[in-house]
């Protein structure tokens, strides 16, 4: 009897470990009906942050940015990448003729994590430090007198109000960022002040959010490009708007009758996205609650997280994970690229989710049957983020007429209408190292869209597009090259 007892215990856990999976399964639910409606509150919200300042959690940020490059720009730039991981120095040589980028340097370095949180003057410092390092490297043996100006395009991937296609003040940081004194000052002012600092005699001339600097190298390589978006450490995205939809900015004239606009779509919110108890945790615990919803559902800072309290909590209903380890308590503790290896383990015997639920998580001795738990959770949740980022492309490619429909409101047939091609740049890690992320992308985009339509929407990997887009608009707004910009 003491051994059936405790089969039949074992038996109870086990239950109650797969109620939990259930549980998460439901509430991630993203039917195609369900992605519709958040591809319609995505476009309503556009319109509502373009109609009024503050008139959605969208931002709808101006850019000033108002011609992408064409590839005639001429001359050497430096940009400079300042995303949520990492930190890279560029240097690109352009040719003047399409597609022509002669010659490209970049350097990439991890930012340390106690600069994210420090003050304005070190994090700076240090990247002026970095860049005066590759400037002297890239310049080693040149008169100085044939450099010319050195122009930089500065890309900062966070929440900025532009004053100008150089300059901006920061409007709150994301991604684990926090660095008080900064909030509401120029950023470009912050960096010019610790180049003259170091002596470095470099103008900044471009001022973009690294989706902007995607859609620029996107535009270059390709025409049709509209939009561009960022998967990574964070998400956002940005696209190509016409001025007079631009409400809240009455009497915009730019030459093209466009701009760039930065959504934010971070920070977009609908109570149609399908939200478990764990983002609620999450959010409550995390340095910006109420922030970022969108982001945390859909970005690589917080997947991993997410799965962290799925199996925490599966851990606590029950000990066939063996004891519950304090390390699983540790917020951030899984990385999404280890979420990313877990869901893509295809060994019969899961050894890389063992591996890492020993070495990460401190459980040595979690069964097959409970790493083909885990596995699934894996699956859940990016799944539930890939689709809910096609939902976020189709509803731009809906605010701007592309996703399809406009046959219908425009009286004609479906049949009779003829989509054109739209390409929409990605960048970011969860895009392109993370192919179960990225499959789920696609099939929910042609899900939504239907075959027909889907097989008109290109999505392009630019890679450093953030930073060699920077570049290429530094360029086209550069005062040794005016005649370029038109
Ligand atoms: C920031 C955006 C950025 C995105 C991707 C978000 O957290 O608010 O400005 O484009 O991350 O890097
Ligand atoms: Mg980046």
């Amino acid at each position: 009897t003491v051994v059936v007892g405790r089969r039949v215990r074992s038996r109870r856990k086990w239950k109650r470990v797969v109620g939990v999976l259930r549980e998460l399964e439901e509430a991630c639910e993203t039917t195609v009906g369900r992605l519709r409606q958040v591809v319609d509150a995505m476009a309503v919200e556009m319109h509502a942050g373009l109609a009024s300042e503050g008139g959605s959690k969208l931002k709808m940020l101006l850019t000033f940015v108002d011609n992408l490059p064409t590839g005639i720009e001429k001359g050497n730039c430096y940009a400079l990448d300042l995303g949520g991981t990492n930190f890279r120095v560029l240097r690109v040589k352009l040719g003047g003729q399409r597609s022509s980028i002669l010659a490209r340097d970049v350097e990439r370095q991890p930012i340390p994590q106690h600069l994210m949180t420090s003050t304005s003057g070190d994090l700076f410092d240090f990247i002026a430090s970095s860049l005066l390092q590759f400037v002297e490297k890239e310049e080693n043996g040149s008169e100085s007198s044939s450099i010319g100006r050195r122009e930089l395009g500065f890309t900062f991937s966070f929440p900025v109000k532009q004053t100008s296609v150089s300059s901006g003040l920061l409007i709150k940081w994301t991604k684990g960022f926090a660095i008080e004194d900064m909030v509401g000052k120029d950023v470009v002012e912050c960096l010019q002040q610790a180049l003259t600092r170091k002596g470095l005699d470099m103008r900044v001339a471009a001022l973009v959010n690294d989706t902007v600097g995607t859609l620029a190298l996107g535009h270059y390589h390709d025409a049709d490009t509209v939009a561009a978006v960022i998967i990574g450490t964070g998400t956002n995205a940005c696209y190509m708007e016409r001025t007079d939809a631009i409400i809240k900015c009455q009497g915009l004239l730019t030459a093209s009758g466009g701009m760039v606009v930065n959504m934010e779509w971070g920070n977009f919110w609908s109570s149609h996205l399908p939200r478990t108890s764990y983002d609620v945790d999450l959010d409550v615990d995390s340095p910006n609650p109420n922030d970022q919803g969108f982001e945390k559902m859909i970005s690589g800072m917080y997947l991993g997280d997410i799965v962290r309290r799925v199996i925490l909590r599966m851990s606590q209903e029950s000990d066939i994970f063996g004891p519950v380890s304090s390390t699983l308590l540790m917020p951030f503790i899984l990385r999404t690229p280890l979420v990313a290896a877990m869901h893509e383990d295809d060994s019969p015997e899961l050894t890389e989710v063992a591996r890492i639920m020993k070495d990460i998580v401190e459980m040595p001795d979690v069964p097959l049957k409970v790493r083909k738990l885990i596995v699934k959770v894996c699956d859940v949740v990016t799944r539930r983020a890939a689709r809910l980022a096609a939902a976020g492309i189709v509803g731009i490619l809906k605010k701007i007429g592309r996703d399809g429909s406009g046959g219908i409101t425009s009286g004609r047939s479906r049949s009779d209408f003829k989509m054109r091609r739209t390409v929409v740049a990605i960048e970011g890690g969860l895009y392109t190292s993370y192919r179960m992320f990225r499959e789920y992308l696609h099939e929910a985009l042609i899900e939504i869209l239907g075959e027909d339509i889907a097989k008109h929407v290109i999505l392009t990997v630019t890679e450093d597009g953030s930073g060699i887009g920077a570049a290429l608009l530094a360029a086209s707004h550069s005062s040794n090259n005016v005649d370029s910009v038109q």
